[in-house]
């Protein structure tokens, strides 16, 4: 068995930066486009939380309910009520995200992935890789194999006999921490730490796919966007971070050989300094690019075109077993400390 489609989540990654420096293997792929997030999405900031869970379920957020990282869905109808007036707010007031925290008002508890009833892209499909995906902790049992994403305490792993040899390799993000608090600064060291982590996610699939034949693999890796969060444009980092991601997108490509490569990202970014981030997410700047036309016009499309290309269909899409139990507090923690809460 050999893998069909790698997909590689480049989150965060932004069109107009795309464009601006060389990437080879970006710029090898046969197709590409715009990515929008679900309706609701594309006039406001998108959360990676909610895009990613849209992107990988192929359900909208009014059915999984995950608003953001740090909030679920509990009242909708106020939610929908907000949403009707929430764009005369300024997105940045006295440089306090303004419009998020009004959303607030509508979302309720920590959200995990047990709060998920459905079924991961990874899930319909046997023998199957998810890595890193942003909110999976904890992973659902499965044939394959998935590595929680952040937020987690620390890093999960399913099958549970795998996370031993996965921790070693990996240690999850690294912590921002503030070095005053509501200060903005960034702990010396943060991006080096940054680099480190994607490298360690890197040759983690790599250690993954020797061990083990996948039938389909969809890899996150969140450097660009933890990155724009704290660097200015001017920042030379960007772009070792955009030729770092190509880089490592060709090395998974020649070491598993997969018959089709789909890059995806969740949001692209823009300067806007405010608070604790840089660069705010942009919602109009999200793209897919891949080796054929995957055709995808929002996240909704996603799931729903992979399992068409494995002539599988969105069928039976709650999981059977019920979830563990994620510890959400700890959760927290790490959100607090890159800034989200
Ligand atoms: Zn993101």
């Amino acid at each position: 068995m050999s893998t069909g489609l790698l997909v590689v989540g480049w989150d965060a990654a932004t069109r107009a930066h795309l464009g601006s420096f060389d990437l080879p293997f970006y710029e090898s792929l046969e197709a590409s486009g715009t990515l929008l997030p679900e309706p609701f999405w594309q006039s406001r900031e998108v959360d990676s939380g909610s895009a990613w869970t849209t992107i990988t379920t192929g359900h909208s957020m009014w059915e999984h309910r995950i608003a953001t990282l740090s909030g679920r869905v509990e009242r909708p109808r106020r939610l929908k009520f907000i949403s009707k007036f929430d764009h005369f707010i300024p997105r940045n007031l006295f440089d306090k995200p303004a419009r998020i925290w009004l959303r607030k008002l509508a979302l309720g508890d920590q959200p995990t992935n047990d709060d998920v009833p459905y079924k991961r892209v990874w899930h319909y499909l046997p023998d199957s890789l998810g890595f890193a995906v942003p909110l999976t902790y904890p992973p659902r049992r499965t044939d394959g194999v998935t590595v929680s994403g952040f937020p987690n305490p620390e890093v999960a792993v399913q099958p549970p006999e795998l996370e031993d040899d996965i921790r070693e390799r990996y240690d999850g993000e690294p912590q921002r921490k503030f070095s005053e608090e509501g200060s903005g600064a960034v702990r010396d060291g943060y991006i080096d730490d940054l680099f480190e982590t994607h490298r360690q996610e890197r040759d983690t699939v790599l250690w993954l796919n020797e061990q083990r034949d996948f039938s389909f693999q969809f890899v996150t890796f969140t450097l660009l966007d933890r990155l724009l969060h704290v660097t200015d444009p001017d920042n030379d980092a960007i772009q070792r971070a955009y030729e770092t991601i190509d880089e490592t997108t060709a090395t998974l490509v020649d070491a598993i050989d997969p018959d089709d490569v789909l890059i995806l990202s969740d949001h692209g970014m823009k300067h806007a300094p405010r608070l604790k981030w840089r660069h705010i997410h942009d919602e109009t700047s999200g793209i897919w690019a891949g080796t054929r036309d995957f055709g995808l016009d929002t996240h909704l499309d996603v799931t729903p075109t992979i399992l068409d290309y494995y002539g599988a269909e969105m069928d039976d899409e709650r999981y059977e077993e019920p979830a563990s139990n994620a510890n959400t507090e700890e959760m927290e923690g790490r959100l607090e400390d890159l800034g989200y809460l």
